[in-house]
């Protein structure tokens, strides 16, 4: 890997990085990284905050149901009396007491706690309550980026001088967004989208944690490598072996060991356990798919029936791709085996549409070969994609 194709590289991360030095043996690759800190606004460093709503899900159930309070709540799958097939997609604190965690099995999270309230997932519900929550945020600066259903992050360097005005600007959003909606949220604050990030976990729930840039490397040090963003089970377990368990481990580990290991992501690592982030923060482009799966009951290879829940999911997708005023061209049906063998096939069509009936006969179409087979099958999705917006468009209704 030479310097050029280093840079060609599409990382935010790496943007800044100088490599003084790579040279290249047989077996591996050594490079020498020297990392300096660019300031990208001359004279004036970066604050970000970033806003993450606490076990959101649960809390809007709460909120709407207040005879929920100080009660373990999961929203997710119907558990059935623990022989429910589906995953906990949120709960509250109270529900997390006894070990029950978003996306285990909901019949796990019964028998650890069956008499915890359980709540099925109402997406319509909680994406009002986000776009209320999202348009008190935007408000707050000129940089804003919507980061899932209830997190955010604000770049407010042009607004504020320092520290202590991100801090009680902080207090100033938490106190908003409890007034109108009734519910808390967990701010940080940092030099970039990385340390902010990181900071809003560090106190959860209802909480608030600055982490200026001289104390970066003091607070990153003690915490576990999966903080990191994009640090999943697979790369923490890779890493445990090498002896490194810290984030203060990984800031001092040899980076050419690193990057011998992980490749390009070796770098990334490096950079990130040193707190370095330049990724901007910037308005998300459109969404790039809509989809909705859904776990039956009991496995089954009969047709009908599974061709009328597809009917339901199209149904849902459908009304998210209304809701969000898109024009789609591409359809994609996902199945899962009983054996949990995974098949997607999906078609393109020769024209954009935003209707029902179009999701709905290219679904069954894409399913035939499929059903044919009369394997029992586990699961099934709908998901569409290749968007344009519906403004450009012009209406197929
Ligand atoms: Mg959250």
């Amino acid at each position: 890997m030479n310097r050029e194709s280093l840079a060609k590289l599409n990382i935010g991360l790496i943007t800044h990085v100088y490599c003084d030095k790579f040279k290249s043996t047989k077996t591996s690759v050594y490079l020498e990284i020297t990392v300096r800190k660019r300031k990208v606004m001359r004279g004036k460093k970066r604050i970000i905050i970033h806003i993450d709503m606490d076990h959101f899900f649960t809390a809007v159930e709460e909120r709407q149901h207040p005879e929920f309070k100080g009660k373990p709540v999961v929203v997710g799958a119907d558990p059935k009396e623990g022989k429910g097939r589906g995953v906990v997609s949120t709960c509250n604190y109270k529900a997390r007491k006894f070990g029950i965690r978003s996306g285990i099995p909901i019949s796990r999270a019964w028998k650890l706690c069956p008499e915890a309230i359980y709540q099925p997932v109402d997406y319509e519900l909680y994406r009002k309550v986000s776009d209320r929550i999202m348009r008190i945020l935007r408000k707050y600066a000129e940089k804003f980026e919507r980061w899932g259903i209830d997190e955010a992050f604000l770049d407010i360097t042009s607004r504020l001088n320092d520290y202590n005005e991100a801090e009680a600007l902080a207090r100033q959003i938490k106190k908003e967004i409890f007034k109108k909606e009734e519910l808390m949220c967990s701010i940080g604050v940092g030099p970039n989208k990385l340390i902010a990030k990181i900071a809003s976990d560090f106190q959860k729930p209802d909480g608030l944690t600055i982490v200026e840039e001289k104390g970066v490397q003091r607070f990153l040090a003690p915490l576990p490598v999966r903080r990191l963003l994009w640090v999943g089970r697979k790369t923490e377990q890779k890493l445990k072996k090498m002896g490194i368990k810290t984030i203060g481990d990984l800031a001092s580990y040899d980076p050419a060991v690193l990057t011998e290991t992980f490749g390009v992501m070796g770098i990334q690592l490096h950079l990130m356990a040193h707190g370095i982030d330049r990724s901007e923060v910037e308005e998300r482009r459109e969404v790039k798919s809509i989809s909705r799966d859904l776990t039956f009951e009991e496995d089954t290879a009969d047709s009908e029936f599974i061709l009328n829940t597809l009917d339901k999911l199209s149904n849902e997708v459908h009304k998210d791709v209304a809701d969000q005023k898109l024009c789609f061209k591409t359809v994609t049906v996902k199945v899962r085996y009983e054996n949990f063998e995974t098949h997607t096939h999906g078609k393109t069509l020769p024209f954009t549409t935003n209707r029902l009936r179009d999701i709905q006969k290219t679904v069954r179409e894409l399913m035939q070969d499929y059903l044919r087979s009369e394997r029992k099958i586990r699961l099934v999705g709908v998901r569409v994609s290749k968007f344009v917006s519906g403004k450009k468009q012009k209406t197929l209704i």
